[in-house]
């Protein structure tokens, strides 16, 4: 094999990673967790309630400890506490069989913790990422979930753990770094600000290989495509992955989370909103977030590429402009397709510059302009959506109908094998810009509708296919208190990025 060049990055890389680099270490890390009151998120339902009701309990707990009462009498009560509020299960015995409490448990690990339960994005340039903090057996996990290799998008997500925290001989909770091969070492976690927290190496020796970056670089190629080098032909491909070799491996799993939520699903939503795989050309595989807002579906990425980086919005569909697709010759022929889409895009602009107009697309704007005007626009849209959440409904007692679909010649998938049965079709937008997020453009396109895991979206003028499939991984502590703190989520991973 030839010499990898693994040449530094570019300038504008190296320098904010600097400036990321720069706000970590200002961050102390030789402090506890940060547990107060302020910290607890605001949507989880009666968790100040419970907040209270767990200092009270250490409280008692403490006076217990301090008038030598008995101990033994309160350990069900902790068992319940692990068992309710932690979802801990037979563990909890093999635990206590081994010398820790519940108590010391629920004290000393899992309160403390609690924080960090659930779904976040690092911050790591345009890549994004997904993590999913569960307790894990006797352990808190933080499994960083990455996309099948391309192009199998229907395949299993695939999950590597990043840190671990767990009772170490009944004493404290101990952070362990489990990034790279040689197994686990020294970490930290702080937590700073609500719905933020910080990991840190203690030793990053532990991540390197005895064959040095060539073999790092080999290693995370397999692991990241499953494939070498030289069985990636192409070169601009070839670049961008070793681009994101030397990006994020400089991170050395020193890295701040911010947390994200799972959509709430609405009676109106087309299909269940949620997380999905997509493809996306040179890049690979990306994962999505699909959601609903009144007439519009909006696609959010969780992880991105340097051309369009996670956080943005990829996808864009006009659930207010449904098409009919024509007979299967004709959807053959790009250019018909073109006319269609193009169509109602002029429509579409034309209404976005004169929002005064009555046409269902002007409105269908104004409607979701104003951000969660679900009611309202349900009015306005009973033609799309009350329709589909009808045939959305797997409850539905007569199958939705289907209709056979066809790529158009010309158009690029990376699948050879796709649905070949459309639900529903709408006119919507994608994303595009040059590298670095040059220019970033909303291009027209179309959104097929497969089946209720599985949907699609033609990319016009780069006469290119994506196709995308649900996550079903059980991802709990994840979903939004409400809509409005997950439509501010979106706002706020938007701006990390742009
Ligand atoms: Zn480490």
């Amino acid at each position: 094999m030839e010499p990898v060049p693994l040449a530094a990055p570019r300038p504008v890389v190296q320098e904010s990673l600097c400036r990321v680099r720069r706000t970590k270490h200002s961050q102390p890390f030789d402090q506890e967790p940060g547990f107060a009151e302020s910290d607890s998120p605001e949507g989880a339902g009666d968790d100040r309630e419970t907040t209270s009701r767990t200092k009270e309990a250490i409280l008692t707990w403490t006076r217990k400890k301090r008038s030598g009462s008995q101990i033994l009498n309160t350990e069900t009560i902790w068992r319940r506490r692990c068992l309710e509020e932690f979802g801990m299960k037979e563990d909890l015995r093999k635990m206590e069989a081994g010398g820790v409490s519940s108590q010391d448990l629920y004290v000393k690990l899992l309160h403390p913790y609690r924080h960090i339960l659930g779904l976040w994005q690092p911050d790591i340039g345009p890549y994004g990422g997904l993590l999913n903090v569960v307790v894990d057996g006797l352990f808190i996990i933080g499994w960083m979930y990455l996309p099948p290799h391309d192009p199998r998008v229907e395949d299993p997500m695939r999950r590597r753990p990043l840190f671990r925290i767990h009772l170490l001989e009944s004493k404290k909770a101990t952070v362990e770094c489990m990034y790279g091969h040689k197994g686990p070492h020294k970490g930290d976690i702080q937590t700073v600000k609500k719905d933020e927290f910080s990991t840190k190496c203690n030793q990053t020796d532990h991540h390197r290989m005895p064959g040095g970056r060539q073999e790092e670089f080999r290693t995370w190629l397999e692991e990241e495509w499953g494939r070498t080098l030289e069985e990636i032909f192409h070169e601009h491909m070839q670049e961008l992955i070793l681009m994101k070799f030397i990006y994020t491996s400089q991170y050395d799993n020193c890295l701040t989370y911010r947390r994200i939520y799972l959509p709430p699903m609405m009676p109106s939503d087309l299909l269940q909103p949620g997380l999905f795989k997509g493809t996306y050309g040179s890049h690979g595989l990306e994962i999505v977030m699909l959601s609903f807002h009144g007439t519009s579906a909006r696609a959010t990425k969780l992880t991105g590429d340097p051309n369009v980086p996670a956080g943005q919005l990829t996808l864009d569909v006009d659930l207010s402009q449904p098409i009919d697709l024509p007979e299967l010759d004709q959807q053959r022929n790009i250019d018909v397709l073109s006319r269609i889409i193009l169509g109602i895009h002029e429509k579409v602009q034309r209404g976005v510059e004169q929002p005064a107009g009555d046409t269902s697309a002007s409105v269908g704007r104004a409607a979701k302009e104003s951000g969660g005007a679900i009611a309202e626009s349900m009015e306005v849209d009973h033609g799309a959506c009350a329709d589909a959440s009808q045939s959305g409904s797997s409850s539905s007692s007569s199958p939705p109908e289907t209709q056979p679909f066809v790529l158009p010649l010309g158009v690029m998938a990376r699948n050879e094998v796709y649905p070949r049965t459309w639900r529903k079709c709408f006119y919507g937008t994608g994303l595009i810009a040059g590298h670095g997020f040059t220019s970033p453009e909303r291009t027209p396109g179309l959104f097929v509708l497969f089946d209720e895991d599985r949907f699609g979206f033609i990319w016009l003028e780069l006469k290119s296919f994506s196709l995308y499939s649900r996550l079903t991984d059980h991802l709990p502590h994840a979903h939004a208190p409400n809509m409005e703190r997950f439509e501010a989520m979106l706002r706020n991973m938007q701006s990390w990025t742009s």
